[in-house]
């Protein structure tokens, strides 16, 4: 077996392993990233909604089983960048509250090992990072912050008028904070195809294009793709990680290193985890808590279509607005609570694929005249919730959301605010774990060994030279996009060890 050695191993090229990278490469230390996807072809197709939901040209081919034993190929992209290729771009910071203990309609969303004053000056590093564009001070549940690197996308006529409509509710709609290059120089062209998209132009704020071609330019910094990790090797005490063992276009290899940072993706890494079973650590590295593959979380996502027959929604970027006026609860209902943000535009061969049934003419004009939003609520972490693995490397997602009544509350809210704005049709579409777009939990973060495999720092529990990176870290999901909250925490994680290399 060929074997390659390195100073740092980063399994995962997604936006917590590329966060860690951007930290220690420069630092002299060799690191090496492995990737199972390739660079994500640029061509006519990114932009093609037939080609994304139609032809599901860019999901993996692989098939996961859910509790019952149906198969399905899950929504999960596999290129350099990870899932921010196709990302939303909404790169928002999860609230002061969400890293506190907190009872939601009878069950327990878990305290965080680290506070909002931990992350926050990463969450700034992030935001300059990614080119995050917004505005402070207008979301009524925005945790201290400076202002943002860049202005804010402006409002198209559509959603200026939607903003006017919640206003005039007494709601406070805010510019939706954004990752695109959008502005004077700016390359984003409009294009209308970026949520669900990946784009052509190099605009959208990617951890491909932010992040990982600048640091390719740069000496210490190699980049394996077409690499599957299967396992992670441990020394005889069990204590230390010694090696990962992985494809090389099928090809087995060896890779050793005194430092590894697993960060392929909330699921994926818990099957890395699993998989390396052996005789000092039985139910998986890092699992001597028994966590790892449990309190899987996904965000309860319901997309609402607001249909005005007679009006044609022909907005290019619609992702400028979000409202928090509900993030701690409705009037009345503490428990049915979440955020509204815009979706991308949904046009009729996105809805087609979910909806076979729906003559293709009635699909594209719900299309042309819906302005569609996305209502988010805080999936609470089950135990019983999980990802395994089965003999033959089957993958079993067993997934149990926590809180589905009181999120059913919240959209049913929603839908009478966006009906009062003027819409008077409202569909809706929830989102499963067939898309597990939100995963995360899966490795959480903790003080107590006992009730979780990794400490503050991402660094696990039971042995001293792993560390995680990726969505699985999060002890509970909050309200929010994950996205900007993983970077923060992986940069914090890539400061540390950075500083622990220095003389
Ligand atoms: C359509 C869509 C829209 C979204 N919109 C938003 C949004 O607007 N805002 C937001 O904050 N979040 C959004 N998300 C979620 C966000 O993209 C993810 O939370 C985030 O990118 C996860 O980053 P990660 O580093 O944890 O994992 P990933 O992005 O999954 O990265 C993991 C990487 O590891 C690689 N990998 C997996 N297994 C292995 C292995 N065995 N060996 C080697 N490599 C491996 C994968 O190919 C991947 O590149 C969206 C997701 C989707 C799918």
């Amino acid at each position: 077996m060929d074997s390659i050695q390195a100073d740092v191993v980063i399994i995962g090229s997604g936006v917590g392993g590329s966060a860690v990278a951007h930290r220690l490469v420069g630092s002299g230390a060799r690191v090496l990233m492995l990737e199972r996807g390739d660079f994500l072809p640029n061509e006519s197709q990114n932009s093609d909604a037939r080609a994304v939901f139609g032809e599901q040209r860019y999901k993996t081919r692989d098939i996961w089983f859910d509790a019952r034993g149906a198969a399905f190929r899950p929504g999960q992209y596999y290129h350099v960048g990870g899932h921010t290729k196709f990302y939303g771009t909404a790169m928002f910071r999860f609230r002061e509250s969400d890293f506190a203990a907190t009872a939601i309609d009878g069950m327990t969303s878990p305290a965080w090992p680290i506070g909002y004053g931990d992350l926050a000056p990463f969450y700034a590093e992030a935001e300059q990072l990614y080119g995050v564009r917004g505005a402070a001070g207008f979301d009524p549940t925005e945790p201290p912050r400076d202002a943002f690197p860049h202005a804010a996308i402006p409002h198209e006529p559509v959603i200026a008028r939607l903003a006017e409509g919640l206003a005039a509710q007494g709601l406070r709609p805010f510019p939706m904070p954004s990752a695109v290059d959008y502005g004077p120089g700016g390359t984003c062209r409009r294009c209308d195809s970026c949520d669900a998209f990946a784009c052509r132009f190099g605009a959208k704020g990617d951890a491909e294009t932010r992040v990982l071609r600048p640091l390719l330019a740069q000496g210490d910094f190699r980049l394996e793709r077409r690499t599957e990790v299967r396992r992670l090797i441990l020394d005889d005490q069990g204590r230390h990680v010694v090696a990962a063992e992985a494809l090389r276009e099928g090809v087995p290899i060896r890779v050793e290193a005194p430092v590894f940072v697993l960060s392929a993706g909330a699921i994926n890494s818990a099957l890395i985890l699993l998989r390396s079973a052996c005789d000092a650590a039985p139910a998986g590295v890092a699992n001597r808590s028994g966590v790892v593959g449990r309190y899987l979380m996904n965000h309860h996502l319901t997309g609402l279509m607001g249909i005005r027959p007679l009006a044609v929604n022909d907005t290019r970027f619609p992702k400028t607005l979000a409202i928090n006026d509900f993030y701690h609860g409705l009037p009345g209902d503490e428990g049915a609570r979440g955020n509204m943000q815009m979706l991308g535009n949904i046009r009729g061969a996105m809805i087609r694929p979910a909806y076979p049934a729906l003559p293709g003419p009635l699909a594209d004009w719900l299309g042309r005249h819906s302005v569609d939003v996305l209502a988010m609520s805080e999936d609470l972490p089950d135990r019983d919730s999980r990802v395994r693995l089965l003999p033959g490397d089957r993958v079993e997602v067993d997934y149990r959301p926590g809180g589905t009544a009181a999120h059913d509350r919240f959209v049913r809210h929603l839908r009478g605010v966006l009906r009062r704005a003027g819409f008077p049709l409202v569909l809706r579409h929830r989102f499963g774990i067939q898309a597990p777009s939100h995963q995360c939990g899966t490795v959480r973060m903790g003080h107590d060994p006992a009730q979780s495999a990794l400490d503050g720092l991402c660094r696990a529990h039971d042995h001293p030279n792993l560390h995680v990176v990726d969505g699985g870290f999060l002890p509970s999901s909050a309200a929010l996009n994950p996205a900007l909250t993983i970077a923060a925490q992986a940069l914090r994680v890539g400061a540390h060890l950075r500083a622990r290399r220095a003389p």
